[in-house]
């Protein structure tokens, strides 16, 4: 089960993010969490995403990157909320070692970015979100004009459910 979405600039990121935190916000708390990985390379927009999640789920004042501290941790009303980066995770042992494993055994909302770095059956994933670099004509905007110098490349989004939980979000997000 698959959803797309072409998002032209960061106000349509924006707009899906807050799309996103409703559905997610209809079915947590749950049990046993939910926990989205974030694929798509260097500057393609993962934590830009997550930070407006962040924003619409209630979380105040300055979003960090994790890309230095591997996690950071928040608390919305309802549930806690960890955003980890593991881009420069080492070993899996790194990952043991920091407790994450009892993160991803509890309750609340995981955001993954770079989830490649761990071997693929340590985490299961719910949902799988890859952003990808539109090419020029993908967006198009290959007509010949040229760009203005300061706009960026629109986005394509792809979000996979890979659990029931995963189905139930995207049934939320394209059943408002
Ligand atoms: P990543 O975490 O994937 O490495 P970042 O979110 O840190 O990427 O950086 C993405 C950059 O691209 C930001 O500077 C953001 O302002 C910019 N950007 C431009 N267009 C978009 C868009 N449609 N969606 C998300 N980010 C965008
Ligand atoms: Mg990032």
């Amino acid at each position: 089960m698959t959803l797309s979405r072409h998002l032209p600039d960061e106000t349509a990121t924006q707009a899906f993010a807050q799309q996103l935190a409703a559905a997610l916000n209809r079915l947590l708390p749950s049990p046993t969490g939910i926990s989205i990985s974030f694929s798509g390379q260097l500057g393609a927009g993962k934590t830009t995403l997550i930070r407006y999640l962040l924003q619409t789920l209630g979380i105040s004042g300055r979003i960090k990157s994790p890309t230095y501290a591997l996690v950071e941790a928040y608390e919305s009303a309802h549930f806690p909320i960890w955003h980890f980066d593991f881009y420069r995770l080492s070993a899996t042992e790194e990952w043991e070692d920091a407790g994450f494993r009892d993160v991803f055994a509890s309750q609340g909302l995981r955001l993954v970015e770079w989830p490649e770095q761990l071997p693929a059956d340590l985490v299961r994933y719910d949902l799988h979100l890859q952003l990808t670099l539109a090419s020029s004509s993908d967006a198009g905007v290959n007509d010949g004009t040229h760009l203005a110098a300061d706009a960026a490349p629109a986005r394509l989004l792809q979000l996979q459910a890979h659990t029931n939980v995963g189905k139930q979000v995207l049934h939320n997000l394209t059943h408002d």
